[in-house]
């Protein structure tokens, strides 16, 4: 198979770490599994290049492409700009243009790095757990919303939550589909003792359920899942909920790894297409000093290989070179104890392509 991947770095850190990934997906390409990948601007660089953080040739890459590589994108150059060219709105088009509805977040706890949380080490050690937040509907966007002024004469902000049965049956099956990838069992978290829409939530992914026997599924109020992600989180394998709960619990999920340039993400739509990136920002205080932890956008390319394109032998392949990696003492700055010895971005790939 030959894969076409839009590669857009963006800014900051972006290009320096997204290179990395390249090299891994060029070093495990073999007669099977070949890679045509084409780099445009994006963000800040979008910008630089057209006056517009999402210029129309880079959309027309993604839209021939099967998968989205991001980097990062944002900088304090172009915080005084208008709104609609902000870097940020490169990301929000490409996530509304393609309607990536299911953002999926990893939360794994390599042993090595079990220290860097802080939390009891034997409590995230082998931490791997993959939190699945629906991303365009629920309280967020409902209508009607605002703060209005009431008869009693003082004013009252409302919000609607809000979810339809096709919004929830969607990334319920995003969820069963992940969790056939995986250990197979997804927690569903809800609030249906209290909210009216987190009981159809509840009613719709029991249904969805259906399609999926083969992956158990459990039900858990978000007070408890917020309370067991910190008491037990290995118990976890997928959970799915609504984009409150998820912007809320997935943040909880990845400060349990304490390491920010370790975490992937992706987000995807109902083909399967998707965007891999790393979900930490462009980290301008670090960038072009050949520092930062190409690690978590590494891992995004494998959750790429995972999730878009069902090359699951090929994804298994770099997260063992990360894990191989780490077991040697091989660490950047920001996964380092003090004391340790450090090494750079292109040493980082160095020793994950020699590890493949
Ligand atoms: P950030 O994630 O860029 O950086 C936070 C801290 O973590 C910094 O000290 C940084 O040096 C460090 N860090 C981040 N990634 C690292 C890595 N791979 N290796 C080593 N250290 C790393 O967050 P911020 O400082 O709040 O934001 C900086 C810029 O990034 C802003 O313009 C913001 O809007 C943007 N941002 C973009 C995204 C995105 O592209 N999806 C996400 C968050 C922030």
């Amino acid at each position: 198979m030959t894969y076409k991947i839009a590669v857009l770095p963006g800014d900051g850190i972006g290009p320096e770490i997204t290179a990395q990934a390249v090299r891994v997906l060029k070093a495990i390409e073999s007669s099977a599994l070949r890679f045509e990948m084409t780099t445009a601007p994006v963000g800040g660089a979008g910008f630089d290049a057209a006056q517009d953080p999402l210029p129309a040739q880079t959309l027309a890459i993604c839209e021939a492409s099967q998968a989205i590589l991001f980097g990062s994108v944002g900088g304090p150059q172009y915080d005084a700009l208008p709104r609609a060219q902000r870097p940020e709105q490169g990301l929000l088009r490409l996530r509304k243009h393609f309607d990536l509805f299911a953002n999926l977040r990893p939360a794994t706890v390599f042993p090595e790095l079990a220290h860097a949380s802080t939390l009891k080490a034997e409590v995230v050690a082998g931490l791997d757990i993959l939190i699945l937040r629906e991303l365009t509907g629920d309280i967020y966007f409902g209508q009607p919303r605002g703060i209005r002024q009431i008869e009693s004469g003082e004013r009252e902000g409302f919000d609607t939550m809000r979810y339809t049965e096709s919004e929830i049956k969607r990334i319920g099956h995003s969820a069963f589909q992940a969790a056939r990838k995986r250990n197979k069992r997804v927690c569903s978290v809800d609030k249906a003792n209290v909210l009216e829409t987190t009981q159809l939530w509840r009613d719709v992914m029991t249904e969805v359920h259906q399609d999926y026997q083969d992956v158990a599924l459990s039900h858990m109020y978000v007070d408890n899942a917020a309370m067991q992600l910190v008491r037990n989180p290995k118990q976890f394998d997928v959970i799915v909920t609504g984009n409150m709960f998820g912007d809320i619990l997935s943040d909880e999920a990845s400060m349990l790894t304490g390491s920010i340039g370790m975490l992937p993400s992706a987000s995807i739509n109902a083909r399967g297409f998707g965007l891999y990136e790393p979900i930490h920002g462009s980290a301008p205080d670090i960038a072009g000093r050949g520092v930062a932890n190409p690690l978590a956008t590494i891992l995004s390319s494998a959750m790429m290989l995972r999730y878009s394109l069902n090359e699951i032998a090929a994804a298994d392949r770099i997260e063992a070179a990360v894990r191989s990696v780490l077991a040697k003492g091989l660490r950047t700055a920001d996964i380092a104890m003090p004391g340790e010895a450090v090494i750079g971005t292109q040493a980082m790939g160095n020793a994950v392509v020699a590890a493949l």
